[in-house]
């Protein structure tokens, strides 16, 4: 295995042609030149993975690669941001700076920025003891979406299934070793963790519709709570609304805790928005028209007290008490 150099490396993986007007001028000069769109607001998010905490080295490149970018257009999506170009930095221990690593490595990344219009547009490259990957994407839009939005008599919605990267990470770990799960659905639990599917199209779609949105990143009760805190609202979900996957269900039956999965999992990076009542049909086109399900799971209520409230409840309306971990009927 060869090694190869800092410049090399630039060369052969990162310094790829770029046909988007919004990159004047991408890699190889000191700066990017970048264009932004008249009449259009420029929406910056950096995410940064690391070796042992979000990933381990046995993980392959490429879900590596499509797993860092795909946090960040994660951000993008929840802001209904359109994506543009991403800055790439890449601390690399030495061992990993070879074609074998590489080869994958800019093959996945290069494939999911592609499929979004997001041009590499520069970065830098340094060795590294742990492998640590830092992204900074670049989006616009006419009208970000905001956390901020959500108003009294909005619902909550949700797209796709929650806990599925949650689940998938517990059998990384050997855990529930004797569920049974069929072949698709052990795939579908690994693949929603390793290479999650940022919801970029459903975010664009959601533009004038929702009048609030986040990625799920932590957790449906985290992320929530930070949306209703930035909107000043109060808010209730219908546990037995939320959206899970056939997968999620066998877990269920067999005695697992779901519910934690989906409310405190984190890594779903699906969107978790709020729109007016009189939008739920538009909510829903919208949604179809760019392939990816949604689910109302509650609904916004003015602040009763000084702090917003995230409470719990069930199909028949009955609160549950959710103690931060799975939770409890009382
Ligand atoms: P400087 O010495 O001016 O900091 P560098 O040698 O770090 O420049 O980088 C040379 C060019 O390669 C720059 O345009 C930079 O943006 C680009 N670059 C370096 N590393 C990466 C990377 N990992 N991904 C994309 N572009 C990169
Ligand atoms: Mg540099």
């Amino acid at each position: 295995m060869t090694r190869l150099s800092e410049f090399e490396i630039i060369k052969r993986y990162f310094d790829t042609p770029v046909s988007t007007p919004f990159v004047a001028l991408g890699i190889g000069d000191d700066c990017a030149v970048l264009t932004p769109t008249a009449g259009k607001q420029l929406l910056v998010s950096t995410d940064m993975v690391t070796e042992g905490r979000h990933f381990t080295l046995d993980a392959l490149p490429e879900w590596i690669a499509q797993k860092a970018l795909a946090v960040n257009l994660s951000d993008l999506a929840a802001c209904g941001a359109t994506p543009r170009a991403f800055f790439l930095s890449i601390g690399l221990p030495k061992a990993l700076a070879t074609d074998e690593w590489l080869a994958p490595f800019a093959q996945s990344l290069h494939s999911l920025a592609n499929k979004y219009g997001c041009a590499l547009a520069g970065g830098d490259t340094t060795r590294s003891e742990e492998l640590t990957i830092s992204i900074t994407v670049l989006g616009e839009s006419p009208a970000p979406l905001l956390r901020s939005g959500a108003k009294a008599g909005d619902m909550v919605w949700v797209s796709g299934t929650l806990g599925d990267a949650a689940l998938g990470l517990a059998l990384t770990k050997g855990e529930h070793y004797n569920l049974n799960l069929s072949d698709s659905q052990l795939a579908h639990a690994r693949q929603r963790l390793h290479t999650p599917s940022p919801r970029v199209k459903l975010g664009i779609a959601l533009r004038g519709l929702a009048s609030s949105c986040v990625d799920v990143s932590d957790g449906l009760a985290g992320d929530l709570q930070h949306l209703i805190k930035a909107s000043d609202v109060d808010a209730t979900i219908d546990v037995d609304a939320i959206p899970m996957s056939p997968a999620l269900r066998v877990a269920q039956d067999a005695g697992i805790d779901v519910m934690a999965y989906a409310l405190s999992g984190g890594d779903d990076y699906e969107l978790l928005f709020t729109a007016p009542a009189s939008a739920r049909q538009a909510v829903i086109d919208a949604a179809a028209s760019v392939g990816v399900a949604v689910t109302p799971i509650g609904n916004v209520a003015e602040c009763a007290t000084v702090i917003p409230e995230l409470q719990f409840c069930n199909d028949a309306g009955e609160p549950w008490l959710y103690n931060g971990k799975g939770y409890e009927h009382f």
